[in-house]
């Protein structure tokens, strides 16, 4: 199958992405996959306002550098009580690009007198697919749940180990990296993106 370069150094992120297309797109191979550190891509400037704009800003600069159709997310964590903060600024909430456990701990400190029933959050990712010279696709994914009182939980990363997703009863660190997968916003937003991928890959 044709190559689909992936706009984030975040390893994580990358194995997130192919775990939940494996699952929708039959022939594709995890070498099909290539990130944007090993194609050598400089990281454009972030100056979209929107999830969906930035996912876009990232697929759009791959797709250029690269020649190749690429995709790119833009994801974060809205808080019902901070009218959609940090959103867009998850990663980088308290301050410095990337510090997860900052980030984790400045929220839980904002929201320390927030009582449960006000403590509603989701999860937002913005799934972006750009063919160079070409069509441009943006799906949108949610994954509603609440906030608990302090982090639980190894796996993930950023805000999981925080996060308790609705239905469930454990932070989405402890969850089986599949069952995240099925409830997530990169979940949601990728498997919408999925059939416009398989287009752009049979056509090349
Ligand atoms: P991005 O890499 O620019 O999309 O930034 C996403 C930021 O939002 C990350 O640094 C995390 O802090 C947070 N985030 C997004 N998705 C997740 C997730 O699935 N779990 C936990 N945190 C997430």
């Amino acid at each position: 199958m044709a190559r689909l370069a992936v706009a984030t150094g975040n390893a994580h992120k990358v194995e997130e992405i192919w775990a939940i297309l494996a699952g929708q797109i039959e022939d594709l191979a995890r070498e099909d996959l290539v990130d944007a550190r090993s194609l050598g891509a400089p990281s454009p400037v972030e100056d979209g306002v929107t999830f969906e704009a930035n996912a876009l800003i990232k697929a759009r600069a791959l797709a250029e550098s690269s020649g190749l159709p690429a995709i790119a997310d833009d994801s974060g964590i809205a808080v019902d009580v901070l009218g959609g903060a940090p959103g867009i600024f998850s990663a980088r909430w308290a301050g410095s690009h990337g510090d997860d456990a900052a980030n984790l701990r400045l929220l839980l400190d904002q929201l320390a007198d927030v009582p449960d029933e006000h403590r509603g959050a989701s999860f937002v990712c913005a799934a972006a697919l750009v063919v160079p010279g070409g069509d441009e696709v943006v799906r949108l994914g949610h994954m509603p749940g609440r906030l608990v009182r302090e982090p639980v939980g190894d796996g993930g990363f950023g805000y999981d180990p925080i996060f308790v997703a609705r239905g469930q009863a454990v932070t989405t660190a402890e969850l089986a990296p599949e069952v995240k997968n099925s409830l997530s916003h990169r979940g949601a937003a990728f498997r919408a993106l999925a059939p416009a991928i398989v287009e752009v890959l049979a056509a090349r």
